[in-house]
């Protein structure tokens, strides 16, 4: 008798979340082998891919039966989280080519993954959902000399309340249950920066679209095991705890 209409009625459906992982490996098409050749030690670098962000992205999206959209190409191919229009989607193996190859690895390796989130996301907010986006990221504990002083960052676009709100929750929860892990919000990046989240920002509107970047410091990727698999339970655990 008590019993509400389900809330999916009134057109809002409650959140789906979806994870992604847009540097989550090194490899080269072989029909690019030979742009990167000399490139291998390169390649094994953070300028290669984000080290552990595919393992964090696939235990997450595993974790909250999210649907997960992940890609194992370098980055130095074409990098899936910066606009074809930035010259840093290209890098110095990929940039000098002509147009036509642009085209070609754009069409190839950059575009079926931008639609593929894309239509994830438009399915759940025609749906009535709205949306969470986690994006899986690492980052280098030293760059050009300066040491990031954080274990995780959550990136967002402070204008989009949203997102404010679950990344203060986020970190509320981690300062509760992982007090030992520092946690900085728009760090060691701005979340406004271009990127994927910036992408669909532009698509859907903050009621419907809330994208976050979780970066790790990959001190921790690359150090200790049971430490690593240690942060990988918390960033889950307190982002449940931050859904509540
Ligand atoms: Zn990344």
């Amino acid at each position: 008798m008590n019993k509400r209409p389900p809330r999916s009625a009134a057109g809002i459906a409650g959140d789906f979340i979806v994870v992604t992982c847009e540097h989550g490996g090194n490899r080269i098409p072989a029909e690019y082998a030979g742009l990167f050749r000399g490139w291998r030690a390169v390649l094994a670098t953070h300028r290669g891919f984000d080290a552990g962000a595919l393992v964090m992205a696939r235990e997450f999206a595993s974790a909250l039966h999210a649907p997960l959209v992940t890609s194992t190409v370098s980055r130095l191919l074409v990098d899936l989280n910066r606009s074809l229009s930035n010259r840093h989607a290209w890098s110095d193996a990929t940039r000098p080519l002509p147009d036509p190859d642009h085209q070609r690895i754009a069409q190839r390796h950059y575009a079926p993954y931008r639609e593929r989130v894309t239509a994830i996301v438009t399915a759940a907010v025609t749906a009535g959902h709205r949306v969470l986006h986690i994006s899986s990221h690492s980052f280098t504990p030293v760059l050009d000399g300066q040491v990031r002083t954080a274990d995780v960052g959550l990136l967002y676009d402070p204008a989009r309340r949203g997102e404010a709100a679950l990344a203060s929750r986020w970190k509320a929860a981690f300062a509760e249950q992982a007090p030992g892990l520092r946690v900085r919000r728009n760090y060691p990046y701005a979340g406004r920066n271009d990127g994927l989240t910036s992408f669909l920002r532009r698509r859907f509107p903050p009621a419907r679209y809330v994208g976050v970047e979780i970066e790790v410091n990959q001190a921790i990727v690359l150090g200790d095991a049971k430490r690593w698999r240690e942060l990988r339970r918390a960033v889950i655990a307190t982002f449940q705890a931050a859904l509540q």
